[in-house]
């Protein structure tokens, strides 16, 4: 990317030679990510990120059948990139089912099934959760939204893959999406580019004005240096470096699960490979988070910071954890440049800061 930046400097729109390098460039890059995905090149957008493509997806398809159904089923643990959307919908007279998760975090299809109507034209749901890490079964949801296919229904199915990008074994049509949203500062490309594949014969009206570009589904000149990195990014993901970091990761929790009041958030199987999620009864989750990031490790208590307040993560409450729990909970990622070590290193140091909380609460508690 750094090479792109100095060396690629032309518009790809633009007919001259510098700017046919740039295209040439780019639907390399393009290529990579789409043959990476198991889809073909024409099926691949570029955006600026998870975010934008989630809102592409969204709102692009239920533009392109405008007037048409008025339904939509999503779940309660989306991404806010996901959940704004079909609030958006909601205050334009749609009707959205929100699916509630298993205490795991698992979405049942067998609820998606029940939640279908006649008019429903659209299905999202996640691949894997961003803050527990399950793993939904997307493939058998994509299952039920052919066979309403079959029956003459317009339907549609997204999902957002921003997680499971580099994570799980990909092939979008193995997996039978109409429309999946990668990020690639997910997978160590830089932060504001990322794609959404679009089924070939999947209508989608491009929500932003302009240009006539990534085949008239998003306007403005492409990121040529982003798109080569994600396209890097995308190589440099192997097969077994998940099992890596599983290995890492369950090193880590089964020392803090075996001391007292800890316990896992999300699935133990169908999970992430690189999110830990742990409940610390009786201790702020904040407090722990800001102990830890004094010692230089950086951790998240997997909620939303909206002006100035701390409001429990959406997700640990629709798995039924209560908010003092919610509060108590704070999310680990691993990945590539993890070491045992750290890993190790990390575990004492959660312990003796949960510790400390701990005696500090107690105390607190004595002189109340
Ligand atoms: C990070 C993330 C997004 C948003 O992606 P950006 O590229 O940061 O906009 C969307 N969905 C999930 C599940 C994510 O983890």
């Amino acid at each position: 990317m750094i090479a792109a930046l100095r060396e690629v400097y032309g518009n790809p729109s633009s007919t001259h030679s510098q700017g046919q390098a740039a295209r040439q460039r780019l639907e390399a890059a393009r290529r990579t990510i789409a043959e990476a995905l198991g889809a073909s090149s024409a099926e691949f957008v570029f955006t600026s990120g998870g975010t934008e493509s989630n809102n592409l997806a969204i709102l692009g398809i239920l533009r392109a059948l405008a007037g048409k159904p008025r339904h939509a089923i999503t779940t309660a643990i989306e991404h806010p990139s996901v959940l704004e959307c079909f609030r958006q919908l909601e205050r334009e007279a749609f009707e959205v089912s929100y699916l509630p998760p298993d205490r795991h975090g698992m979405i049942d299809p067998g609820a998606v099934a029940n939640a279908l109507q006649p008019q429903t034209a659209l299905v999202s749901v996640m691949h894997a959760n961003n803050e527990v890490g399950t793993v939904q079964r997307v493939a058998a949801i994509a299952a039920l939204v052919r066979e309403c296919r079959a029956a003459g229904q317009e339907i549609y199915l997204h999902s957002d893959g921003v997680q499971a990008l580099g994570k799980v074994g990909l092939d979008l049509d193995v997996l039978g999406v109409d429309l999946y949203s990668v990020s690639a500062h997910k997978i160590y490309a830089p932060k504001g580019v990322g794609g959404l594949y679009v089924r070939k014969g999947t209508p989608l009206h491009g929500i932003q004005l302009g240009g006539r570009h990534e085949r008239e589904r998003r306007a403005g000149t492409e990121n040529v240096p982003g798109a080569i990195a994600f396209a890097r990014a995308v190589e440099l993901c192997s097969a077994d470096e998940p099992i890596r970091c599983s290995t890492l990761r369950d090193r880590f929790e089964e020392r803090i699960l075996a001391i007292e009041g800890v316990e896992r958030n999300g699935p133990l199987a169908g999970r992430l490979p690189n999110t830990s999620n742990l409940l610390f009864h009786g201790i702020s989750g904040e407090a722990l988070l800001i102990a830890l990031d004094m010692q230089g490790m950086a951790v998240s208590t997997g909620s939303a910071c909206s002006s100035g307040s701390i409001e429990p993560s959406h997700v640990l409450l629709a798995m039924g954890r209560t908010v003092d729990e919610a509060r108590s909970s704070i999310r680990f990622s691993f990945g590539r440049y993890n070491s045992a070590e750290e890993i190790d290193r990390l575990a004492e140091v959660v312990i003796a800061c949960a510790g400390r909380l701990r005696k500090a609460k107690a105390r607190e508690v004595q002189l109340v």
